[in-house]
């Protein structure tokens, strides 16, 4: 604690107060370094300071040491100032030259001070504003011929380079601080004096970077001397810096490789026990029994397959004997089967669950709503024909029973349902969370698939796996393409499957960026368009980002935006008059939004304005146009999700994106990037690049897992490949179950994932 005895009191360095939360400090941990990693701050700073940074997320010493410096200044020694560029944020050392002061337009009130920095051969202006007395007092700092730190953004002002309204301190001779310094210039003072390079940490205006900083140089002098968790081995074999030294490389580092070196590190490290967590839960899901289900001779599936009207895609059989492997064998299958919407995936779903019930078990089907449950339900009965319908007359021998459970089926109803499944005569129930109730009871549940699985959490799955003996297999579907990089660090505990091309058959959807801003008539010819399509028989969809005039679209206030309500009114009067229009969105009741969604699917009404809660939906068959007000609002993988609704039919179908953005701007790129892909992966990989990866790896997407934090899942690929190799490897050697440092690594990724959870509500 040597640095925070020099603090003034109050400040970041206040000396700890210890106040009996000795309790709450209880460390699960097994080593003295994560103990001391999750020492919180508040017993470092004590609580003012604490508060604010918890604002910023940090809550202890390892979130500290975490929060790296997103941009570094050099040059503390005399800088050279030709080697400064416009736009970069700079801390100059350098000599006051010439300086002056003058009121503007001969007002008294408003002062300006213009100061001329020197190195001796290149100058650097500064400009201040002011009332006639601060500029005095600047003045009076700012001596002839002495020399100061400035810290601030690099401008330029006819020609030449300036700074506005820099932070300075002043030095004397000895490089001390002159003067009586602002808290502030202080802090500027104790970090410039510190390394050579100075971080500049993302700051909140009650938290400056110079707050960041000193409490960062606490927590190193705290942290000094802990021993590095890491296996002497994997640090020499990965050639990375120990971990004390990688905290100082990244916050006081010398040179631009210190830098990289110190979060190369980092990096590793959360990689590593994510890669280390997700092998532990693997090898823990081996050890639980499941159902070995090996295909039988003429059975259901057997049937099935040869009344199929069409035959498998390559994809389609490649990915059911992926499945099939799984499913023989006695532990529980933990498969994900990524593919767009068309891509077939209820085929090999439904396929899976047949085998199930021809080795004698029952499969579940769970959706996220009660239109695609039914919808499921449905196509299952097509599909099998009287292979669903046991126990009626000319069933074949090995028919089974398929039942529906969804929140709106009630009372007998219900309960035939629920004799049906806790008999087993159902082999195949298809529902949606309602299964989750506590008065349903499978016979013998041994393959559980969950189609969109973000919609479900993680203890849901569980309580259907209540067998204490026996877990079902599991496969989630999803549509929404997940990049490699992503699968392997946010799903390495699940396999992928991926069906990659669409049965042929599957339209294709022509689609095109309406830029108004460019061909602002062009928004009539969408309207007339869609009145043809309309007209031919054909149904279409317009999608809006916003409910109604008052509603902003997530947290921004963004009231420009196209809304439903309105859109739908003025279709109706005007443009698509004589038409049936319908309106669907998210604020609409279960029951309505239910029956608008059932309407649309049996072709009433014609033309559905609708916000992007149709976004994982239902299958129109006859939808072949859809029009996407201010396209630009919607991220690109959501787009492409919402044109997968059209065109399922088979016919060309066609794709219109309206928005107002500048054609050379960003969104209009990304809307171009639509027009001229068709490739899910890859435009999920642009719309990560894109996008930061807390949105995309949020809770609803990667089923709970933390955040990452200085890990990039595009940009860190050869890290988070090499970390799955060395977690690999450490599992197998048998290390991970002895090493407690290790085992520390992983109990502070659950304990960070857990406290996200918390902090979400
Ligand atoms: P997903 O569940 O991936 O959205 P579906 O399984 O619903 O896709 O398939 C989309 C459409 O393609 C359905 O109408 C389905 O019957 C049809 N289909 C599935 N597999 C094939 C195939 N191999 N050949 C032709 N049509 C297929
Ligand atoms: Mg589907």
């Amino acid at each position: 604690m040597a640095a925070s005895s020099e603090q003034s009191q109050g400040g970041p360095g206040a000396p700890a107060r210890r106040r009996g939360t000795e309790s709450s400090r209880v460390s699960t941990y097994r080593t003295e370094t994560f103990a001391r990693l999750a020492t919180p701050l508040a017993e470092v700073f004590g609580a003012k300071t604490a508060k604010v940074l918890a604002a910023v997320g940090l809550h202890d010493l390892d979130d500290l040491m975490y929060y790296v410096p997103r941009d570094y200044l050099s040059g503390t020694q005399r800088t050279d100032l030709s080697t400064l560029t416009v736009g970069e944020r700079a801390a100059v050392v350098a000599e006051v030259g010439a300086r002056g002061a003058e009121a503007i337009r001969g007002d008294q009130n408003r002062w300006r001070l213009e100061a001329s920095l020197t190195d001796g051969t290149g100058f650097l202006g500064l400009t201040f504003f002011g009332r006639k007395h601060i500029v005095d007092y600047w003045l009076r700092q700012l001596g002839m011929g002495d020399h100061g730190i400035f810290v601030g953004r690099i401008g330029e002002f006819r020609g030449a380079l300036q700074m506005t309204h820099p932070t300075f301190i002043m030095l004397d001779a000895q490089g001390q601080v002159v003067g009586q310094a602002s808290d502030e210039r202080q802090q500027i003072a104790r970090v410039v004096s510190k390394s050579s390079m100075i971080g500049i940490y993302p700051a909140r205006a009650a938290l400056p970077t110079w707050q960041i900083a000193e409490c960062v140089g606490i927590g190193l002098d705290l942290l000094k001397g802990i021993a590095d968790p890491l296996p002497e081995a994997v640090r020499s074999g990965e050639q990375l810096a120990g971990l004390w030294q990688a905290y100082c490389l990244v916050h006081r580092p010398d040179n631009a490789e210190d830098i990289e070196r110190g979060r190369r590190r980092l990096k590793f490290d959360e990689a590593l026990a994510l890669q280390l967590a997700m092998v532990l839960r693997r090898s823990e899901a081996s050890k639980h029994h499941a159902a070995a289900i090996t295909v039988v001779p003429d059975g259901l599936l057997h049937g099935f397959d040869a009344g199929l009207p069409f035959s498998l895609t390559d994809g389609q059989r490649r990915v059911g004997e992926e499945i099939a492997a799984d499913m023989a064998r006695g532990t529980p299958m933990q498969r994900l089967l990524q593919g767009e919407v068309g891509s077939g995936k209820t085929v090999v779903a439904l396929r899976a669950m047949l085998a199930a019930v021809d080795a004698g078990h029952q499969a579940v089907l769970v959706a996220p709503t009660e239109v695609l449950a039914e919808q499921h339900a449905a196509t299952f009965r097509t599909l099998m024909g009287p292979l669903a319908q046991a126990g009626t007359l000319g069933a074949p021998a090995q028919a089974t029973a398929l039942t529906l459970l969804t929140g709106s089926v009630n009372g007998k109803a219900r309960s035939h349902a629920l004799s049906e499944i806790s008999s087993g005569r159902a082999g195949i129930v298809v529902g949606t969370h309602a299964l989750f109730g506590a008065d349903v009871r499978f016979a013998d549940l041994a393959l559980l698939v969950i189609d969109e699985q973000h919609r479900f959490g993680v203890e849901q799955r569980a309580v259907l796996a209540d067998r204490a003996d026996r877990q079902p297999h599991e496969l989630v579907l999803t549509a929404t393409p997940i990049p490699r990089s992503v699968a392997m660090t946010i799903f390495g505990d699940l396999d992928v499957s991926t069906l990659a091309e669409r049965p042929r058959g599957a339209g294709q959807v022509q689609t095109t960026a309406v830029l108004t801003a460019v061909h602002p008539g062009w928004l009539s010819r969408v309207w007339q368009r869609l009145r043809e399509e309309a007209l031919a028989g054909h149904q279409c969809f317009v999608i809006c980002p916003r409910i109604g005039p008052k509603d902003e679209i997530g947290e921004r206030a963004d009231i420009s935006a196209a809304n439903a309500e309105e859109v739908y009114e003025r279709l109706r009067g005007h443009e698509l008059s004589g038409i049936e229009v319908g309106l669907m969105h998210g604020r609409l009741s279960a029951t309505a939004k239910r029956e608008v969604m059932r309407g649309f699917a049996q072709g009433s009404p014609r033309v559905l304005v609708a916000t992007s809660v149709v976004e994982v939906g239902v299958d129109i068959a006859d939808a072949s146009a859809m029009v996407v007000l201010d396209a630009d609002r919607f991220g690109v993988s959501a787009l492409h999700q919402l044109r997968g609704r059209i065109g399922r039919g088979g016919q060309p179908a066609i794709c219109l994106l309206v928005s107002g953005a500048d054609p050379q701007s960003p969104a209009a790129e990304r809307l171009a990037a639509l027009e001229s892909s068709s490739d899910g992966f890859e435009l999920a990989e642009l719309d990560l690049a894109q996008r930061r990866e807390g949105d995309v790896l949020g809770a609803e997407q990667s089923g709970g897992h933390s955040t990452l934090r200085l890990l990039r899942v595009i940009d860190d690929e050869d890290i988070v490949e090499r970390a799955k190799v060395v977690a690999q490897r450490l599992h197998a050697e048998g290390t991970l179950e002895t090493d407690d440092g290790l085992r520390d690594m992983v109990a502070a990724v659950h304990r960070r994932s857990e406290a996200s959870w918390l902090e979400r509500d």
